[in-house]
């Protein structure tokens, strides 16, 4: 048998070029086993009625012919089951062929095998004058299994091509113009198949083979050149459609490749100008000068006007590559930040305000304290204070060995004063009274109201002799004061008792009582007088300066 007919070197050529796809396509069943199975296996069911109608074609023996002609059948058959499956695998991304579903497509396939290869039954698939004793095909017939068989054949066709059709018309817009090409692809041969069993196109051989050899190179091309299938529709309908966010994917010409319902709820609304099919626009067209720009790549927030107002979005982009790390796209995800940034800045609000009410407090909280501890008619410490203050000076003197001096100051004859000039005259007796003590106190040292018209003085660091002369100074200080009330110049003098740490006592109780002592003891001495304790011993006690 020698190939000289253009015809049989077709069907070879063809033949080739089947057997070659159905290779490759193995080879690459690593990234989607199910869809290169069914393209492989029909492939190589093109490939052998290919084979054996090139056989035929090109054989010089008349029986070889014939018997290659009858012997395409499970080339034929198990290509049309084969395709069967791809349209289910390329229609339902998670399908995987099932045991019933294959020994159902095996069954057509088997049998017309098994008709064709069978003597007499063959009959029943050619009929005529050579086909009985298989000596030529001149004036065969078509037999009437021949007849089911290419309507069976037919209609595994029709579903494959129906399935893909539906595959083709759920697809996310992204993948919709690559599985018209698909579409295209397989209705090619089935229409020329059609015409040609019909007798459409005369005394031409049977051109199906060709156009299954040129489907296969598409498909595969489509499979595994372009990644078609490797992005599962299935998952994308149920994240990507679902998400509350926006995901726009932008090829690398700038041009939208698929966008999500949010996306278009979301580009609609910020530019109403935009293009009727978003699916294929320029990306500029579809997103704005502004737009463009704000999403370089980063992640940043961009501030949109929509019909319901100002929206704050996130918008994050990310690089699609392949296997080969050849840039697909970018795909843009942009959420509505704009709640969440108004929380944020509402507990900014919140924050700050809860910073400034915690600092009045503690402001007010410092007042108060300060407050407690003072006289509200003079502006002195008070005894309560005082008493604290003092408890700690003795403490420190305690500790540190230094000296302590305390005095006690009554004003001599003030119910005579509130007498003479009345109680309010008294009261700003009593004021000037304070500003004389405060205005030549040494730091550190404590003037408190001890009650009434007694005020208590602490030095600490002072010893007897300076709390003496401490206490004369003020005496003599207060005698030379006049204090102005309402036009009226009163006059008032100060007795007072000065006590040391630790001569006159150690304790805060023994030193009020030896302070106390020494007042009582300048009151009974005539007044207007200072006197120092003596000590411990409780001596009469020790004249100062007596004016
Ligand atoms: P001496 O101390 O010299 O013995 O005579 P004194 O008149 O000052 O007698 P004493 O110290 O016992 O009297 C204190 C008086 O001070 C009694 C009270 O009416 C008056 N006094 C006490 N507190 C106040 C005050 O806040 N305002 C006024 N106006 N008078 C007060
Ligand atoms: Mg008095
Ligand atoms: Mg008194």
């Amino acid at each position: 048998m020698v190939l000289r007919d253009p015809v049989g070197i077709a069907y070879a050529a063809i033949a080739i070029v089947c057997a070659f796809i159905a290779v490759v396509t193995w080879r690459r069943r690593a990234q989607d086993p199910i869809i290169a199975a069914a393209l492989t296996l029909t492939m190589l069911g093109a490939w052998w009625w290919a084979a054996t109608l090139a056989v035929a074609v090109a054989s010089t023996d008349e029986t070889v012919a014939a018997i290659a002609l009858l012997a395409r059948y499970p080339g034929v058959g198990s290509m049309v089951a084969s395709f069967v499956c791809l349209g289910l695998a390329i229609a339902r991304p998670q399908w995987v062929p099932g045991r019933g579903v294959v020994a159902a497509l095996l069954v057509e396939p088997i049998l017309i095998t098994l008709a064709a290869a069978t003597n007499p039954w063959h009959l029943l698939v050619y009929r005529g004058v050579g086909a009985a004793q298989l000596t030529g095909s001149a004036g065969w017939t078509f037999g009437p299994v021949f007849w089911l068989h290419t309507y069976y054949s037919y209609f595994g066709l029709t579903a494959g091509i129906a399935l893909i059709a539906w595959g083709w018309w759920k697809a996310p817009p992204a993948f919709r113009a690559q599985r018209l090409i698909l579409l295209v692809a397989v209705l090619v041969p089935f229409v020329v198949s059609a015409v040609y069993v019909n007798g459409g196109f005369g005394d031409i051989p049977d051109p199906t083979p060709l156009c299954f050899a040129v489907t296969g190179t598409m498909m595969a091309y489509a499979v595994f050149r372009q990644d078609l299938f490797t992005f599962s529709p299935v998952a994308r309908a149920l994240i990507v459609d679902q998400i509350g966010d926006a995901v726009v994917v932008i090829s690398p010409g700038a041009r939208v490749l698929d966008l999500n319902p949010a996306a278009v709820d979301l580009l609609r609304g910020m530019n109403p100008h935009a293009p009727t099919k978003l699916v294929g626009a320029s990306a500029q067209e579809v997103f704005g000068d502004g737009l463009i720009a704000a999403i370089d790549g980063r992640e940043t927030e961009v501030v949109v006007e929509l019909p319901g107002g100002r929206a704050e979005f996130q918008v994050r982009a990310s690089l699609l590559v392949d296997r080969h790390h050849r840039g697909l796209g970018s795909v843009f995800v942009a959420r509505d930040v704009t709640e969440a940034n108004a929380v944020t800045r509402r507990l900014g609000v919140a924050h700050a305000q809860l910073v400034r009410q915690v600092e009045t407090i503690e402001r007010l909280r410092v007042d108060l304290v300060e407050l407690a501890s003072r006289d509200p008619l003079t502006g002195l410490h008070n005894r309560r204070h005082m008493v604290e203050g003092f408890a700690s000076m003795i403490a420190a003197a305690e500790r540190t060995g230094e000296p302590l001096a305390v005095a006690l100051f009554d004003v001599d004859r003030f119910k005579s004063i509130n007498d003479d000039y009345g109680h309010l005259a008294g009261d700003a007796v009593l004021v000037g009274l304070a500003q004389l003590m405060t205005e030549k106190v040494p730091a550190g040292a404590l003037v408190a109201r001890w009650g009434g018209e007694e005020f208590f003085v602490a030095l600490p660091g002072a010893d007897a002799a300076t709390g003496l002369a401490f206490a004369d100074d003020l005496r003599r200080r207060c005698e030379l004061n006049v204090i102005v009330v309402e036009g009226r110049m009163i006059r008032c003098t100060l007795s007072g008792g000065v006590a040391a740490y630790p001569v006159s006592g150690a304790t805060m109780d023994e030193l009020f009582h030896a302070v106390d002592v020494s007042m009582y003891e300048a009151k009974n001495a005539g007044r207007n007088l200072v006197r120092l304790h003596s000590g411990r011993a409780r001596s009469t006690g020790v004249d100062a300066e007596v004016l």
